[in-house]
């Protein structure tokens, strides 16, 4: 969903930089890129870009966990139960959103399998965020590794927009025409 994102705001006008994680997707024209491969990496990527962008859009499905430690050389087998501490990853979006300006429209998603609606509103709020995208993953045809996706957009004054289904990029461009709408509210 990021990608085309990503492509469809280039298409717009927007200047794009776009904060990937390890993917095997090719960059969308005009598009700047910044790899990253941690969370960490993706939160510190992210803080350096966040105060001069006007729209800032999180999609990334960051593990909520990652390893405390790093092994340096392969862990060999020992035929034993083995335990792998875990540390919880920051949350970029909420970080990020606290920090947001008055002008500023920042976007984030929410992937649900159950109790959709009811789940995004709660992370509309606590993640301070302009609208959400609520994604149901619980059905294969769409959202995670599909091309297709349905969503619903849930804003901060209780509106509620349903996308049918569609390509991700006319998905994108939903969102698009959303942020554009609020953007001449504002600027009014
Ligand atoms: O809490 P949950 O992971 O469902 O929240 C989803 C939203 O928060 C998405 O927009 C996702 O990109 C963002 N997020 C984040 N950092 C995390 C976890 C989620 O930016 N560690």
């Amino acid at each position: 969903m990021g990608f085309a994102l990503a492509e469809g705001a280039h298409s717009r006008g927007a200047a794009v930089t776009l904060v990937t994680g390890p993917v095997s997707l090719p960059s969308p024209q005009g598009v700047r890129r910044i790899d990253v491969e941690s969370a960490e990496e993706m939160l510190r990527a992210c803080q350096k870009e966040f105060k001069s962008a006007d729209i800032f859009i999180a999609t990334a499905a960051v593990g909520d966990y990652a390893p405390e430690t790093k092994a340096e050389r392969k862990i060999k087998k020992s035929g034993k139960a083995f335990k792998l501490k875990l540390k919880p990853n920051p949350d970029i979006l909420q970080i990020l959103s606290q920090k947001k300006g008055r002008d500023q429209i920042v976007v984030g998603f929410a992937a649900e399998t159950h109790d959709v609606l009811r789940h995004a509103r709660e992370k509309l709020k606590k993640k301070n965020l302009n609208f959400i995208v609520a994604n149901d993953v619980s059905k294969k045809d769409r959202g995670f590794g599909s091309e297709q996706n349905i969503v619903v957009l849930l804003d901060q004054k209780g509106k509620t927009e349903k996308l049918g289904l569609m390509s991700k990029r006319q998905v994108a461009e939903g969102i698009f025409d959303k942020i554009e709408r609020l953007l001449n509210l504002k600027h009014r």
